[in-house]
């Protein structure tokens, strides 16, 4: 008896467990000094008092009461808290109370055995976190950003004010990352999240959306000014330069607006039209901000409904290829023709290339579209040509995706050879644009095209940059005039001498000059004035379905007068 005793006493002093005895009052009768450790607290407080805890209410009754019908019911009481200690510092326990029972078998107290598992909640705490909280920056992730944004459209409606959400994109990021590598795109972003919150008010949430892509809400931009003057101030923290790994990088942003309740009543909404509105800043020429309207809800939606539908159009044949004949100014004899992509399509009617393009740039079909593009044009060629017109040249265009296209010079042979085709059979129209990015590689590209014998023609020449060193750095063949300079050169004296510029200029670095857009005989006489050297437009035909132009070409394939 008195070994098993003392025994038990000396575990009751080491145990690493709080342990607790209590009367049936649930007065301490005696504390372990692990509990006092845990609870920071001394004996001395503790014997013959109630536990405060025990006092505390769950549900209309006391933790005490829920304790003794536990032990009752089940034989014992588990339960969780956060608790403080004396010096006022905040620990989590678990307490299993069991019953301590008298020699008749009748409960004469309780005991409690406490642990501290303060720890295991924080790291439970931290796994909220993450589940909340972007890791690479510590902002708010997309979870945590639409539940602020409902409290702020919640709290806005009541308060009828107005909220505003912003959704920021970086431009040039991706040039970082391929450039400098994603340690410093990394870098870049933490210090990105860092200077857009230095731009905005404590109470404002600035979130990460994933990649390059960050949002802010500003909850109380009732007055009109408040939020263009944010969006400003963000853009010109952004322009100055980031220091990573050692070097320097330039991005900028492009931020789109939405505000609550004039654009959209829903978070989700909001989010989406602030996106909108993004993608109009970054047309814009990126490193601005824009309003969502709703003609750019429609946009959205028309765009959302192009990619779904193109998807299905290569394999449903809507896609198809209009050709459109270029003529010599000085014989009149037809020289060739330039394929134009068109898409006939069984829901949304005949969508116009320029949008469809950018749709199907943005959402990587480009690669599929412009392979079929290149071997439907290379097989058309190859049958007009064995038609009896064997010099036909046909130009494509190419956008600046498809020259970033891994295997866009193999593709290119490929098409040649399965048709049979010497290389100018084909000619490919490019744009300034697709040479300003990332120019060493694309000049590569244009080069090693260029080798194979493909003639180049640069596009919408005079509305880009018109830079001189690109047209000596590209081997080209010939520059296409803007289809804009044609249509005011009746008109507009500039114009006119623009044009005259161009062409001598063209000239000058033996290239041919060609103007596009031509409607009228006037603005074909004036070109014919201005030495310009071939003529694409309505006047001479508008572009053709392919059996239709092959009707033109029969008709035209002799010399005589444009
Ligand atoms: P672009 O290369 O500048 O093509 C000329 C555009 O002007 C064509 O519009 C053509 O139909 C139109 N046009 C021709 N003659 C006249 C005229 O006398 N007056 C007026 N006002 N317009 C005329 P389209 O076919 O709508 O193509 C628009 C743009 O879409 C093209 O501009 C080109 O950048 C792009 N595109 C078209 N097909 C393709 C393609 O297969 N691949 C790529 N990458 N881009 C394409
Ligand atoms: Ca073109
Ligand atoms: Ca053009």
């Amino acid at each position: 008896g008195e070994r098993r005793l003392r025994l038990a006493a000396s575990a009751f002093d080491t145990s690493a467990l709080g342990i607790l005895a209590l009367d049936a009052a649930l007065r301490v009768r005696a504390v372990n000094p692990a509990y006092c450790a845990i609870a920071g607290r001394v004996e001395r407080d503790l014997l013959g008092r109630k536990l405060r805890l025990l006092a505390r209410r769950d549900g209309g009754r006391t933790l005490g009461g829920l304790m003794i019908d536990a032990v009752a019911a089940a034989g014992a009481w588990e339960h969780e808290q956060w608790n403080r200690r004396k010096g006022g510092e905040k620990y989590a326990e678990r307490m299993t109370a069991t019953a301590a029972l008298d020699a008749d078998g009748e409960i004469a107290g309780y005991v409690l055995v406490v642990s501290d598992i303060t720890r295991d909640k924080l790291d439970a705490e931290s796994i909220r976190h993450q589940a909340n909280y972007d890791t690479l920056t510590g902002l708010p992730n997309r979870s945590l950003f639409i539940d602020r944004l409902r409290h702020a459209i919640g709290a806005a409606e009541r308060g009828h004010q107005r909220v505003s959400v912003m959704f920021i994109d970086l431009d040039g990021f991706k040039l970082v990352n391929d450039t400098l590598g994603h340690d410093a795109g990394d870098e870049l972003l933490r210090q990105t999240a860092q200077r857009l919150l230095a731009s905005v008010r404590a109470g404002d949430t600035v979130a990460r959306m994933g990649g390059d892509e960050f949002t802010v809400v500003l909850p109380n931009a009732t007055d009109p000014q408040f939020t263009p003057s944010v969006a400003q101030r963000i853009i010109d923290s952004l322009e100055r330069p980031f220091l990573v790994v050692g070097r320097e990088a330039l991005v900028s942003a492009s931020i789109g607006i939405a505000s609550f309740p004039d654009d959209g009543q829903s978070a989700a909404d909001l989010l989406k039209h602030a996106d909108a509105a993004m993608y109009r800043a970054k047309e814009q020429g990126k490193a601005n901000y824009q309003f969502f309207t709703e003609s750019l809800n429609e946009q959205a939606n028309e765009r959302l409904a192009i990619k779904t539908g193109l998807a299905k159009a290569l394999e449903r044949r809507e896609l198809v290829v209009h050709y459109q004949p270029k003529c010599d100014l000085g014989s009149g004899a037809l020289v060739g023709a330039e394929a134009l992509l068109r898409w006939n399509s069984a829901e949304l009617g005949t969508v116009a290339p320029a949008k469809m393009i950018r749709v199907i740039e943005e959402t990587g079909q480009i690669g599929a579209v412009g392979e079929w593009m290149l071997a439907t044009v290379c097989a058309q060629c190859a049958a007009w040509r064995a038609r009896g017109h064997p010099n036909l040249r046909i130009a494509v265009n190419l956008s600046a995706r498809q020259l970033r296209q891994p295997k866009l010079v193999e593709q290119v042979a490929l098409a040649l050879k399965r048709a049979r085709l010497p290389p100018d059979a084909i000619e490919f129209e490019i744009t300034e644009n697709m040479i300003v990015r990332d120019t060493e590689h694309a000049v590569a590209v244009l080069t090693r095209l260029h080798q194979m014998g493909i003639p180049l023609t640069m596009d919408d020449f005079g509305i880009g940059y018109s830079s001189l060193s690109f047209l000596k750095r590209v081997p080209l063949h010939a520059i296409k005039i803007d289809q804009s300079f044609a249509a005011d050169i009746g008109t507009d004296e500039n114009d006119r001498e623009i044009v005259r510029t161009i062409v001598e200029m063209g000239h000058g670095l033996r290239l041919r000059v060609i103007a596009e857009g031509v409607e009228t005989e006037q603005q074909r006489d004036i070109l014919r004035g201005l030495r310009c050297d071939e003529i694409q437009g309505y006047l001479l035909s508008a572009p053709l379905p392919a059996a239709a132009f092959e009707s033109f070409l029969a008709a035209r394939s002799r010399p005589r007068p444009a």
